[in-house]
């Protein structure tokens, strides 16, 4: 197409770049995510909300890095901190007093009391799943059909399944993600419907005093944005603690970026443990665990074997503080509100004014064009919205110069502290572009 085109014809550096790397790098990557179509973009610096890419490029930052940059790039304090580690030693496998004022803040933010570190989303929620197994002494697992979690084996499941392998929306299918991941692994994992209490109620009835717990996002991203219907979260709680089961939220993408502590801070339901990750670093790899007094007990007693070569290492815990202290604080988080209306608004306007089938979903930093019905309330739902226009949408902000994460319709932006209406007025202004040409 047209914009396949000037996407090529922009960037000749990156496609011999990308060509370079299929020799060593394994796809020419350095993840299957970063695969973007029609051929990958390589970046060689970020600077504020701004990045560039190797053929000189300027893009606003609205991809930030899955979800990981709420603090843009070379946040001046982060970069102060971290460079003050690097000169003091980046690694002893020891604690450091910054861990403990990390997990201060994070203990008044989510209101959970203990919390131990790691370095992705992927290790956080795979101790979750397993203190919750361990603490319970359960092997059963629930998570929500269509929902990510990483890349273990007890979550990589039913993450995008087809229909036809996903069976029927009230009795779904434990579908493996990916081949290399047994079967036996999987099926310990069940799978019920986001917003449904009815499909949590019917898995814990047909498993009595087998289920460890559940694992969710509490508002579901990684298919748009599916936001908690009123309740929701409370009755799941109240659901599986009354089968003496535990609940994590996953609040690896939700968690600094819908506000200071969470959709758990937001909806006042605490879980019995909490995963951050992504944004928590400024950009720095880390992850985070909270649980309540009982669970992280049972690990400080050697209960669960929680450990790690990196964990809390020092580099982490001094972005992490500076995160915390000096980054995404209440007056950000008035100033990035501001810029979500302004994004919701000028995108919405468009919409209306072009008659769009599709609409903005938006929680705090994050959001996405949604190009389907309205109100969709779990994966099934979510299928319906067009992919193709998504994908379209995509090479129009990019050639445009708004740098959006790749995978259409699943992922959402992220606006970070250091971007400015500008910036937000290029998002709108590419979308008023893209809809005047699908119209
Ligand atoms: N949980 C959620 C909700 C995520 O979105 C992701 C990554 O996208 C993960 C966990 C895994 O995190 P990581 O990629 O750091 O392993």
């Amino acid at each position: 197409t047209e914009q396949e085109e000037i996407f090529t014809r922009r960037q000749p550096r990156s496609a011999e770049l990308a060509a370079a790397a299929t020799e060593v790098l394994a796809g020419g990557v350095t993840s299957n995510w970063q695969i973007t179509q029609p051929q990958p973009v390589w970046l060689s610096h970020g600077k504020g909300g701004k990045v560039y890419d190797v053929d000189g490029n300027e893009y606003v930052d609205l991809h930030g890095g899955y979800g990981a940059a709420l603090a843009g790039h070379a946040h001046p304090a982060v970069v102060r901190a971290v460079k003050a580690q690097v000169d003091n030693g980046t690694h002893f496998a020891q604690p450091t007093r910054n861990a403990i004022v990390v997990a201060q803040e994070l203990a008044g933010r989510w209101g959970l009391p203990r919390w131990r570190f790691a370095n992705s989303g992927t290790e956080a929620t795979m101790d979750a799943v397993h203190l919750m197994r361990s603490y319970t002494g359960r092997d059963l697992i629930i998570k929500v059909e269509g929902g990510y979690h990483g890349h273990h084996d007890s979550v990589q499941v039913s993450v995008m399944p087809d229909e036809d392998d996903a069976g029927p929306k009230e009795n779904p299918n434990s579908v493996p993600s990916s081949s290399g991941i047994p079967r036996a692994i999987t099926s310990l994992t069940l799978i019920a419907q986001f917003n449904d209490l009815g499909s949590v109620a019917r898995l814990l009835e047909a498993h009595p005093g087998q289920v460890a717990g559940m694992i969710v996002e509490p508002i579901m991203m990684n298919a748009g944005i599916i936001a908690p219907l009123p309740g929701y979260l409370a009755g799941l709680r109240e659901l599986l603690h009354s089968r003496g089961a535990l609940l994590t939220f996953d609040e690896v993408k939700t968690g600094l970026t819908v506000g200071p502590g969470g959709v758990t801070r937001q909806s006042g339901v605490t879980p019995d443990l909490v995963c951050l990750a992504k944004s928590l670093g400024g950009g720095v790899a880390i992850a985070a665990i909270g649980g309540t007094v009982p669970l992280m007990d049972h690990v400080a007693s050697g209960g669960y074997e929680m450990v790690g070569t990196f964990n809390g290492n020092p580099l982490a815990m001094a972005a992490a503080r500076a995160m915390l202290t000096e980054v995404a604080t209440e007056e950000t988080y008035s100033r990035i509100e501001g810029l979500r209306i302004r994004a919701a608004a000028g995108i919405s306007a468009a919409i209306r004014e072009y008659a769009l089938n599709g609409w903005v979903m938006t929680a705090g930093a994050k959001g996405c064009v949604v190009f389907g019905p309205q109100a969709i309330r779990d994966y099934r739902e979510f299928l319906t919205v067009d992919d193709s226009l998504s994908h379209a949408h995509w090479l129009f902000q990019h050639n445009g110069g708004v740098f959006l994460p790749p995978w259409g319709k699943i992922e959402q932006w992220l606006i970070s502290v250091q971007h400015d209406e500008a910036d937000i007025d290029r998002l709108i202004a590419n979308f008023r572009s893209f809809a005047a040409a699908i119209s």
